[in-house]
């Protein structure tokens, strides 16, 4: 028996959506930027086996892309980034409509106070200072998973994007 595929390639890869073997339900979908391949890595690795399901960008621009196009949950930011910064990143999510809801967590080796002031008043919702223990990663990203942390920082983004008028 002929079997008629019509013009349909193959599907072999259909079922590689998500790696949710270990984990069927996501406890939430986290984009990673970082642009040290090590430690995005070892970040992507950590969360995944902590039951979140991890996408990476490596510059600015592709973070961008990234929270526009695939709208995680959360967003873990690194703040010195190729193309454009995480400051940067964080203040172009908080003035785009469909995305400025998104909880942003800087994580980051700066520890200098006028650092954490550009990053609050860019809009971001929490500032790790690395190194930091992967269990407390995991707490902060799962307080801000929380449907009132999220409204916080909608709102906490609008305040941001109507000061910059
Ligand atoms: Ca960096």
């Amino acid at each position: 028996m002929v079997k008629h595929t019509g013009l349909g390639g193959s599907r072999s890869d259909g079922d590689r959506v998500w790696p949710a073997k270990a984990a069927p339900v996501p406890r939430g979908r986290v984009l990673v930027v970082e642009d040290h391949e090590d430690t995005r890595f070892m970040l992507k690795t950590f969360l995944e086996m902590s039951g979140f399901a991890v996408c990476e960008a490596k510059d600015g621009e592709s973070a961008m892309e990234m929270a526009v196009n695939d709208v995680p949950d959360l967003i873990l930011m690194d703040l010195g980034l190729p193309r454009f910064d995480g400051l940067s990143v964080t203040r172009r999510i908080r003035a785009h409509e469909a995305i400025r809801h998104l909880s942003i967590i800087f994580l980051s080796g700066w520890t200098d106070p006028q650092r954490l002031r550009d990053a609050v008043d860019a809009g971001c919702d929490d500032y790790l200072v690395k190194p930091v223990e992967p269990d407390r990663i995991v707490a902060v990203i799962e307080h801000w998973l929380t449907p009132n942390a999220r409204f916080a920082a909608a709102w906490y983004g609008a305040a941001g994007a109507a000061v910059k008028q």
